[in-house]
């Protein structure tokens, strides 16, 4: 276990971002992370720097970054990094920690993410916080994300202005409430962070060519490995898209009665859109869809310009992965039903007669 902990954390500087890679090819959180990185270094007044490790030649993915925000990507490449393994990507990266000391380590709760944020927290002997879906910095930010996001009186709490701690947001109890936590004594502080939540930056080539590659010295040999990965076999199955998605239509427990036939009517509306099938935690449960549908806390965090919900009720883990969508159309029979309350167009009635209308329409307009 390191030994570097709350003694000097003043020696901690600079915002870090985990750059995830499969195959060489970067992937989104990395660009989301890199721009919600940005403003957290901007506000802090610190470099933003990605750490990108994989096998040789990997340093010609990281100037991408740099047209996200990163002022510096430090590249870690050995054959031994090619394919993530976590023993070899957990001590690579403790190791660099621990001689240049960022104050914020920010990690794309990926598959791969969740594996590696606890195990380099662990061996940091510092804090943690999963899943988040907000970050801040600036007090004055955050106390106004707080009067937006949360029913705590922001107005009577003392606040100390110069407070430089990550605030660290994640649903809690359920998704009930919004728990914000920090980590005051210990250094980096490190989050995973849900992909999808954060918005990427426009890419800016200038900024691209300015970014600097540092390549840190680490020790890394195959007796560091205590497994060895013999084979990658890929699922045949195609994943649904749905955090790219511009159009998604969610069916929810509302389609029980003829489940075929409702979601065969989605996919319909999905495609006279160009758009992608989602689904309520109910529809997944119910083992209706696969579980690569699911919107919502458990599920995928999405924003796209349209959604479409089918007989959804709009429970607040549903709302949590889709309420930031640009317009939502509900279509439910009861009109109590929460997800009108979100809802930019509300359809009171029932979704396997309102359906096949909106279909029409849809069709009817594009010709
Ligand atoms: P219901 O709540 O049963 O709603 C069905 C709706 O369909 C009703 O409003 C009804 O009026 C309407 N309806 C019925 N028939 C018709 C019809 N013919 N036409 C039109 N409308 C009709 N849920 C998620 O979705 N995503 C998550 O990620 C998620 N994570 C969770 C995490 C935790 C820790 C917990 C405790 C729960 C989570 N849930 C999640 C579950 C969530 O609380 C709800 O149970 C779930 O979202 C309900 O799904 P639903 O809206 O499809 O079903």
């Amino acid at each position: 276990m390191s030994n570097f902990n709350s003694a000097d954390i003043a020696a901690f500087k600079d915002v870090w971002v985990f750059c995830e890679q499969r195959e060489g090819k970067l992937m989104p959180t990395d660009f989301e992370l890199i721009s919600k990185g940005r403003d957290l270094a901007d506000e802090l007044g610190v470099n933003l720097c990605g750490l990108l490790l994989g096998g040789e030649g990997i340093e010609s993915a990281a100037k991408e970054l740099g047209g996200y925000g990163a002022d510096k990507v430090l590249v870690c490449e050995s054959p031994l990094l090619a394919v993530y393994n976590t023993d070899a990507y957990a001590k690579v990266i403790c190791d660099v920690i621990e001689d240049l000391k960022p104050e914020a380590f920010l990690i794309g709760a990926t598959n791969i993410g969740r594996d590696l944020g606890p195990r380099c927290a662990a061996r940091l002997h510092t804090g943690l916080c999963a899943d988040c879906t907000h970050l801040d910095v600036d007090v004055a930010n955050y106390i106004q994300f707080l009067r937006e996001s949360s029913t705590l009186d922001v107005d009577s709490q003392k606040w100390d202005m110069e407070d430089r701690n990550l605030k660290m947001t994640r649903p809690a109890f359920g998704g009930h409430l919004m728990a914000t936590i920090i980590c005051p004594r210990f250094r980096p502080c490190m989050a995973t962070v849900r992909p999808g939540v954060m918005k990427k930056n426009v890419f800016d080539q200038a900024k691209a060519d300015a970014c600097e590659i540092v390549k840190p010295s680490f020790q890394l040999s195959e007796s560091d490995l205590n497994t060895e990965v013999v084979e990658v076999v890929k699922a045949a199955k195609k994943l649904v898209d749905l955090i790219g998605a511009d159009y998604i239509v969610s069916v929810g427990r509302g389609i029980s009665k003829d489940v075929e036939g409702g979601i065969k009517l989605a996919e319909e509306l999905a495609d006279v859109l160009g758009g992608v099938v989602g689904g309520s935690r109910a529809t997944i449960d119910s083992g209706w869809l696969s579980a690569d549908h699911q919107v919502g806390q458990t599920g995928k965090t999405v924003h796209p310009k349209v959604y479409i919900a089918l007989g959804i009720s709009g429970a607040i883990q549903h709302k949590a992965g889709m309420q930031d969508s640009e317009c939502i159309i509900a279509v439910n029979k009861n009109d109590t039903a929460p997800i009108f309350e979100i809802a930019d167009y509300g359809i009171c009635g029932d979704l396997f007669k309102v359906t096949p209308m909106l279909i029409e329409a849809i069709k009817a307009a594009k010709a």
